[in-house]
């Protein structure tokens, strides 16, 4: 059987950024399905097509290449993982991924990929619906402030120019989108073990999240 850990929670919690580690430590193929719903975002804003043109919007992605190659998303042979990441995609990314149409699409996707590989999987309905099988789920929080903080230290880091409370106002403005929409909201799973990451290190909330998965690998849970 192969080895699908899901980890959920808002924007900013650190689960890409703790993912990535875990899946070194397990070898496992880490997938953002974030960068997914981003890509398709950048896509749709290439071509003009809006969240209401659900059609189009539809055969644009079944239209699409999509894989993740060394951590990288790769739309149709380009890498996009840079331009995914800008202020102008995060602000409507909610908007795009709130459409049941393009969900079905991309989780039939991300179920596909779990079926190749053992992976280590983070977004916002794994552990509830792409996953929801799995046998190791974690449901990553931390307080909005600390969110934004983290964000906007990010994209400082890429030499992308923001303001903090702009920052603060899309985790607030996503957070809201996320957890209200009616297709495969935001939610903890009932299984899943909940951690605050607000004031623990990666490495930290890395450990604890080995611990669980060792332990419940040799039956102790
Ligand atoms: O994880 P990241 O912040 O990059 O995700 C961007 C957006 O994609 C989220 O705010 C959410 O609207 C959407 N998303 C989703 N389901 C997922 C992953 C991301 O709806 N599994």
């Amino acid at each position: 059987m192969r080895i699908a850990v899901a980890v959920d929670g808002p924007a900013g919690a650190g689960k890409s950024t703790i993912a990535k580690v875990l899946a070194k430590r397990f070898n496992l193929m880490y997938i953002d399905t974030g960068a997914m719903y981003r890509g398709v975002t950048l896509l749709s804003k290439r071509n003009n097509v809006s969240p209401e043109d659900t059609d189009i919007l539809c055969r644009l992605i079944k239209s699409l290449e999509m894989h993740f190659s060394n951590d990288r998303l790769i739309i149709n042979g380009e890498d996009v993982s840079e331009e995914i990441r800008k202020p102008e995609i995060s602000n409507n990314v909610s908007l795009y991924a709130a459409i049941p149409e393009v969900r079905e699409l991309l989780v039939q996707l991300q179920k596909e990929m779990s079926k190749k590989y053992d992976v280590v999987m983070d977004g916002r309905d794994i552990g509830t619906v792409v996953l929801s099988e799995a046998p190791f789920k974690f449901y990553l929080t931390a307080s909005p402030e600390v969110r934004a903080k983290r964000r906007y230290d990010e994209l400082l880091e890429n030499g992308i120019n923001v303001e903090y409370n702009n920052i603060f106002q899309d985790i607030i403005k996503r957070d809201f989108i996320d957890t209200t929409r009616k297709a495969n909201p935001l939610k903890k799973a009932d299984d899943a073990i909940e951690i605050d990451t607000s004031n623990l290190t990666v490495l930290k909330v890395v450990d604890k999240m080995s611990n669980y998965i060792r332990r419940k690998m040799s039956n102790q849970l």
